[in-house]
């Protein structure tokens, strides 16, 4: 009947089920679409999956409604904006974009509409706000009182720390010091407290009412696996064991390492495609639609690969390289199982990778406070990816949040790692790193070290004459990849550093702690290469 409905028309509630067909809201989407509705402002932390469209969509049909005038979405996402825009038109709901594929004729016609005050939303690309010309209509709206809303999605670009910084974020703290009365909503699926603090700096969001829902994706199961002679074998294993048939994304670091890796699985009998940015751009889009369409391929591809895909059955996500921080890892890793039902996140990693990863940092033009920024964060990945204690409560407690119970579902809670006493191990590496100062005043890199403790008889044992040393051969009854392990472990525990073109070894200041023997280190065993899964059917 006309009558209820115009009673429910400018309620939230009302506006949810009418238009979007949805019985009720989820989570803090309530809260969020309050308190935006009633003119205040919002910072909003939600996973990925966790519904943070609507937490702007429904405030701005109702403040439309009121007579508030038109809600500005900032969005980085092309194809976001597009099939946003095409949903809400379905659904009656007046919607346009702004942004680079439009003709100059089609965007003239969208600022026609705008300035009209007959739009509801106006999705428009960060670079757009910054223009003389965007910011002139959006005076001739405030001037109106046509201005009702300001929505910055992916927020966390606005941050230098986290790993989308785009620089035209940090022009949208104009549109606060502009237009002061009118209410911000700020949206990301990712922030530590770290990124959290700096898109309220940024953004002047001091006011804003902060909303955080869980991080937890309960149908994600994490598996952390070391690298063997041979990871990709490893990871065909995976995705043959577990995975035939599926759609998943494999992440690698450089572009080489995705064509290789996609042609090898290929070559395996696994339909797997390349992308990443170096490739040209239709084949790339080619690739890309492919995924979306087609049923059980596998995108292997680099970070470009990811952001604004919402592909909801994407079975794994798995890391052949290891990220840039925890982050990463998660907004990458919660690409897979967005339809709720069960994925996987499997990651191998090796010393190999840590070594990488810090140097890439060390060697980065970036200023010192950013690169112990980076420092930090990659300690904190390291630290997740050595736990021997449940995954998903690393996780999240990197997020703030604590999990009350170890979670059931990774990969050290469906078997707790052995782990034995690695302390005399520790010791006889670090004194040995110590003796190779001490005796040549230089340093040397994994490969030597682990020769001289195995006492082998090198070129550059002799040449050097670390045969001599009283750390020759102390550790025989560790094999090598024992001691490729616990040096690892030791690097990711910040006892040692490798650094420099030839990835030398140097001690730390902790270093002399375990020296003394003041601190007794659990470590994980070296998993050995034949050991199969253990979540296979047989198990
Ligand atoms: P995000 O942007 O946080 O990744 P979306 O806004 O794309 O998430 O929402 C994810 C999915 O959840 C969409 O399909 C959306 O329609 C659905 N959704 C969001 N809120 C609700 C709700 N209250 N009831 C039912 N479905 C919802
Ligand atoms: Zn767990």
């Amino acid at each position: 009947p006309p009558d209820r409905f115009r009673l429910d028309a400018a309620t939230p509630e009302g506006v949810l089920q009418d238009i979007f067909g949805y019985p009720r809201f989820r989570g803090l989407q309530a809260e969020v679409v309050a308190q935006v509705c009633r003119g205040g402002d919002a910072l909003v932390l939600m996973p990925t999956g966790g519904g943070k469209s609507l937490c702007y969509q429904v405030p701005a049909i109702v403040r439309q409604r009121r007579g508030l005038g038109v809600t500005v979405v900032v969005s980085p996402l092309i194809a976001l904006m597009q099939d946003q825009v095409g949903a809400l038109e379905e659904a009656g709901v007046h919607a346009a974009f702004l942004n680079s594929t439009l003709s100059t004729e089609q965007a003239q016609q969208v600022e026609r509409e705008l300035l009209s005050g007959r739009l509801t939303l106006l999705y428009a690309a960060p670079e757009r706000i910054n223009t003389p010309r965007f910011l002139a209509q959006l005076q001739s709206l405030y001037e109106r009182g046509q201005l009702a809303l300001f929505a910055i999605d992916e927020a966390h670009c606005v941050s230098q720390w986290g790993h989308d910084f785009r620089s035209e974020y940090l022009s949208l703290s104009l549109l606060h010091e502009r237009y002061p009365e009118v209410p911000r909503i700020a949206l990301t699926a990712t922030a530590d407290a770290l990124t959290r603090e700096d898109m309220i700096e940024r953004l002047a969001l001091q006011q804003a009412e902060v909303y955080v829902d869980s991080f937890d994706r309960p149908n994600i199961h994490y598996t952390i696996v070391e690298k063997g002679a041979s990871p990709r074998e490893q990871l065909l294993r995976f995705i043959r064991d577990e995975h035939e048939g599926a759609a998943g994304v494999v992440y690698c670091q450089s572009r080489r390492k995705v064509d290789d890796t996609a042609q090898w699985l290929q070559s395996q009998g696994i339909p797997a495609l390349p992308y990443h940015a170096g490739m040209d751009a239709t084949q790339r889009k080619q690739h890309q639609d492919r995924f979306l369409r087609e049923e059980g391929l596998v995108m292997v591809a680099t970070v470009a690969f990811g952001m604004g895909i919402d592909k909801p059955d994407v079975r794994f996500v798995a890391h052949l390289d290891l990220p840039k921080n925890i982050e990463g890892y998660y907004q990458e890793t919660g690409r897979a199982g967005r339809d709720g039902a069960p994925a996987q996140a499997w990651m191998a990693y090796g010393l190999a990778d840590v070594v990488n990863q810090r140097r890439m940092i060390d060697e980065s033009p970036a200023g010192d406070t950013f690169k112990q920024a980076q420092r930090r964060k990659l300690d904190a990945l390291l630290a997740l990816a050595e736990a021997t204690d449940c995954r998903r409560q690393r996780l999240l407690g990197y997020f703030g949040e604590q999990l009350a119970q170890p979670c059931g579902h990774c990969d050290n809670c469906d078997q707790p790692p052995d782990t034995w006493d690695g302390t005399e191990a520790a010791r006889m590496l670090l004194s040995c790193i110590y003796r190779f100062e001490q005796h040549s005043g230089q340093r040397f890199g994994a490969g030597h070290l682990i020769d001289v403790l195995r006492g082998k008889d090198s070129d550059k044992v002799r040449q050097y004459q670390h045969d001599s040393l009283s750390t020759w051969g102390i550790g025989r009854s560790l094999s090598e990849a024992q001691w490729r392990a616990v040096l690892r472990q030791l690097i990711a525990l910040g006892h040692v550093r490798s650094e420099g073109e030839y990835n030398t070894l140097v001690l730390e200041p902790s270093a002399r702690s375990v020296l003394k023997g003041e601190v007794v280190l659990r470590l994980r065993h070296a998993s050995e290469p034949t050991r199969g899964r253990r979540r296979g059917p047989q198990a």
